[in-house]
């Protein structure tokens, strides 16, 4: 995006607002340029030739001017509408999910390329092999790595020992697993079983692709959710709203893909 009134950008759309009778705010994540909020005006016009290219989860090249307040998008043509993830409320759910987290936690105008590459990978992934609770985990391990906020899981984060096959636990305040010998030191320490500590292992080692051939059973799942989570929301510092969303679905059993039996043993047996 350089000099010049008319510029493009290529971008996923992560945040949709209507405003007035006609327009939307229109909010992209770039992969050159980070988060960028825009009008485009007429979108929500019958017939507009702009409306589905600024639907959420929408993947497009946005001609766009700039001016002063926010910029406008006056023409785009769409990459990916990722029709499958849509057609499936889980999956459409799970993308909703990827970008509510993207969104807390970029700024505008501050470009993060490995944040969005991972978007645009777990965004296709899910499209053509539906969106497993792995993949989940994957992405939010990946998005705490980006912006700096990784679990330490090699050694004990406060004696340094190599942790040993056994329950440990995981803290947030001191950043990763403790022995259990440390355990009773930190206040926050939450008990951390093997197979859990070789599940984040085992994303953090592996590709995208390998990583989504795991199945967890339901017990594992949660346990590895639960501590996930606790550090998205620490480096977050707000509630992510669709998660509730993802969470009643799998109440009302609508998961697809879910509750097989587990084969992260198997599969991180190195961990
Ligand atoms: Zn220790």
């Amino acid at each position: 995006m350089t000099g010049g009134r008319d510029y493009q950008v290529e971008g996923l759309v992560i945040r949709n607002a209507a405003v007035g009778e006609r327009d939307r705010v229109v909010t992209l994540f770039t992969r050159d340029e980070g988060k960028l909020t825009f009008v485009a005006r007429g979108a929500r016009r019958p017939g507009s030739t702009l409306g589905p290219s600024v639907q959420m989860l929408t993947r497009g090249r946005f001609q766009c001017v700039r001016r002063r307040g926010l910029d406008l998008i006056t023409q785009a043509v769409t990459v990916d509408s990722y029709s499958k993830l849509k057609a499936d409320l889980w999956c459409m759910s799970c993308g909703f999910y990827l970008t509510e987290l993207v969104d807390a936690s970029t700024v505008e105008g501050s470009p993060n390329r490995a944040l969005y590459d991972l978007l645009i990978a777990a965004l296709s992934t899910a499209s053509q092999g539906g969106c497993t609770e792995v993949l989940l985990r994957f992405f939010e391990l990946r998005l705490l790595q980006y912006v700096g906020f990784c679990p330490a899981l090699q050694s004990c984060v406060n004696c340094g020992a190599a942790l040993r096959p056994e329950e440990n636990s995981l803290s947030i305040d001191w950043g990763g697993v403790l022995c259990p010998e440390c355990s009773p030191l930190c206040s926050d320490a939450r008990p951390l079983s093997l197979d859990a500590l070789k599940v984040l292992r085992f994303c953090l080692a592996n590709t995208l692709d390998t990583s989504c051939r795991a199945r967890l059973n339901d017990g594992l799942a949660r346990e590895v959710e639960d501590h996930v989570y606790r550090f998205m929301s620490s480096v977050l510092q707000r509630d992510v709203k669709s998660r509730g969303w993802l969470q009643r679905l799998r109440a009302e059993s609508l998961l697809t893909g879910h509750g097989e039996a587990s084969t992260i043993a198997d599969l991180c047996e190195s961990g």
